[in-house]
């Protein structure tokens, strides 16, 4: 067990010593504007490590790299593209990850044994002043435990890692509350890995068409692998069982009403505003609006905890469209479903 250091940065305590253990090969979690991060010195094999065993994380499964500036970025990585520098220039800092051609300087456990990296620069205050202050690139994953909904409160953060880490900064909600974007600048047409919140649709418009990983939302098949390797991964998920439901919305909340009357056991529905009142079961909770994509994106994992909080076996979810920010919420919902999808 290790004496886990808890910094509030609303009581105001210091930064800095958040940065020191990082510099020194510790592990820290720390919030992003996706979801909070378990952060190590990734030019360190035995910090990287500990990231591993904190969450009980595959090995075959990468880390991000995460920098405050550019000026990072050029030791790390090479080949860099003109199609990749425009995504860079439109969208960092953000939430987008970029697969580039690793130099091979950042530890071997980062990058799993690929030749490749992905790297990113976040925009929130907190993790890109931590960076900045330890000087060094920092690899983290999502900061809960492999399996369990990425963490997208410090409370979350608490549960998961309290004596597993050496320290968690704690904030605020994260901004998007759904992983970074992962896109593929090794190939050309560049490929999605990861929907998120930058969609899609967003780097067409800068970059012209790019590809989808045929993989990402199906179930996995021994020989349809995955160009991300943790997207092979399929529980995301909360202790409950999840089921979701797609097809038009009046037959969807029909459809659930009708599942609900005929489970046995503690019973949950997932739905929106808009549908909230036309439930009837033991605890029925909404994302939000439906016509706010990036809301209902922003409280999907804590509501799947919320299910669990609260023992709930059976999970019905409304499906969404797959356009915009859709992409990136069905396939949060599928990988937490196990792909268990009812279409009407
Ligand atoms: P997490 O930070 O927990 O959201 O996981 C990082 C995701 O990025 C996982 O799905 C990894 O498989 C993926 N990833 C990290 N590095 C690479 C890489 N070099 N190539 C492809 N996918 C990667
Ligand atoms: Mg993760």
């Amino acid at each position: 067990m290790k004496d886990t250091k808890m910094i509030h940065i609303k009581n105001g305590d210091d930064l800095n010593v958040a940065a020191e253990i990082l510099k020194k090969g510790g592990t820290v979690a720390f919030p992003t504007e996706t979801v909070y991060g378990l952060g190590a010195n990734a030019l360190m094999e035995a910090a990287i490590d500990q990231i591993y065993v904190a969450k009980g994380r595959p090995s075959d499964n990468p880390l991000i790299v995460h920098l405050s500036s550019l000026e990072m970025m050029t030791p790390l990585v090479e080949n860099v593209s003109e199609k990749a520098k425009k995504v860079m220039d439109v969208f960092w800092p953000g939430p987008i990850t970029l697969i580039l051609q690793s130099k091979g300087v950042v530890a071997p456990n980062v990058t799993a044994g690929l030749s490749t990296l992905g790297i990113r620069i976040p925009s929130h205050p907190i993790a890109k002043k931590l960076i900045e202050l330890s000087g060094v690139p920092v690899a983290a994953p999502s900061a809960n435990l492999s399996g369990k909904p990425s963490p997208t409160e410090g409370k979350h953060v608490v549960e998961d890692l309290t004596g597993r880490v050496d320290a968690i900064v704690i904030e605020e909600q994260s901004e998007h509350g759904l992983e970074s974007t992962i896109l593929d600048m090794t190939q050309e047409p560049p490929m999605l890995l990861r929907p998120g919140s930058v969609t899609r649709e967003a780097i067409e418009a800068v970059i012209g068409s790019i590809e989808v990983d045929p993989a990402l939302n199906k179930k996995m098949a021994a020989d349809v692998q995955p160009k991300a390797p943790g997207m092979k991964y399929t529980h995301y998920s909360p202790d409950a069982d999840l089921k979701i439901i797609q097809g038009p919305l009046e037959k969807v909340v029909t459809h659930i009403q009708t599942l609900v009357n005929n489970t046995k056991g503690k019973v949950g529905v997932m739905c929106c505003d808009e549908t909230l009142k036309e439930y009837s079961a033991e605890v029925v909770l909404s994302l939000g609006k439906r016509s706010d994509l990036t809301e209902i994106a922003s409280n999907l994992f804590k509501t799947l905890r919320k299910f669990d909080e609260l023992g709930v076996d059976i999970v019905y979810c409304e499906g969404y469209d797959t356009l915009g920010m859709g992409q990136a919420i069905m396939n949060r919902l599928n990988k937490a479903a196990g792909y268990e999808i009812i279409n009407l």
